[in-house]
């Protein structure tokens, strides 16, 4: 007769022999209870809002080998430069070496993206083989229908210090500014730094409203914008 646990019995039970040698002390068990990444719930059952938050930090980890990145910079700064030395022939500016850098939302139809670019103005005349200082450039982008068009292209004040590399050499060790916490007194324009959603912050002008500068990006997108605005989406 078969028992669960038989050791008389005469059976062959090679493998059950070893776990079970001493009744009652089941260490592999044991062991598995004990292990500390053991997951209780392989497969939770997650919110859209936690879901759509893992995605985002997926495409914010991933990192664009060279050739994309050349891809990128050709449809995007190109583009853009060409969009704003159109509007204004006598400040023209070209592309200067930097990280291009944009951030999508898809809203009733449409896709917008923000995000910044380095270029540096032209120059003329006799010191025009000297480079002009570098620039960020914010840009902003509307695809309708599998059509792209530019629909602002604005230089900021802003000193470009990030590294960037010259002949596959690295430049320095600079970094950018991070604009997702940026607020804006939409009375004097003076710019608040505001980490976290219900801050409240107050101007020292009167009539004054602390308001994000960009929606679209607040506390999501690292893009930094022009602080007057000058973009459709997300103000
Ligand atoms: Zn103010
Ligand atoms: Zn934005």
């Amino acid at each position: 007769m078969k028992t669960a646990v038989g050791t008389g019995s005469g059976e062959e039970r090679p493998g059950r022999d070893l776990l079970e040698s001493r009744p009652g002390c089941n260490w592999p068990s044991l062991l598995l209870l004990l292990l500390p990444f053991r997951r209780l719930d392989p497969e939770p059952i997650r919110s859209i809002k936690a879901l759509t938050a893992q995605r985002d930090a997926f495409i914010r980890r991933k990192k664009l080998i060279p050739s994309q990145l050349r891809v990128l910079h050709d449809k995007v700064v190109l583009p853009c430069l060409e969009w704003h030395n159109s509007k204004h022939p006598d400040d023209e500016y070209e592309a200067a070496p930097g990280v291009v850098t944009r951030y999508t939302t898809y809203r009733d139809n449409t896709l917008w993206s923000h995000g910044n670019f380095v270029a540096r103005r032209k120059r003329s005349g006799f010191f025009s083989f000297l480079p002009a200082p570098r620039t960020l450039f914010f840009f902003e982008l509307r695809r309708t229908n599998g059509v792209v068009e530019v629909t602002a292209s604005i230089p900021l004040d802003e000193p470009v210090t990030e590294a960037y590399t010259f002949f596959g050499f690295p430049l320095g060790w600079g970094t950018r500014r991070n604009g997702q916490a940026d607020c804006v007194c939409k009375t004097c324009y003076r710019r608040f730094h505001v980490p976290y959603f219900g801050l409240k912050r107050t101007c020292i002008c009167e009539d004054s409203k602390v308001e994000s500068v960009c929606k679209m990006c607040y506390l999501q997108y690292n893009t930094v914008h022009p602080i007057r605005g000058g973009f459709l989406f997300g103000q």
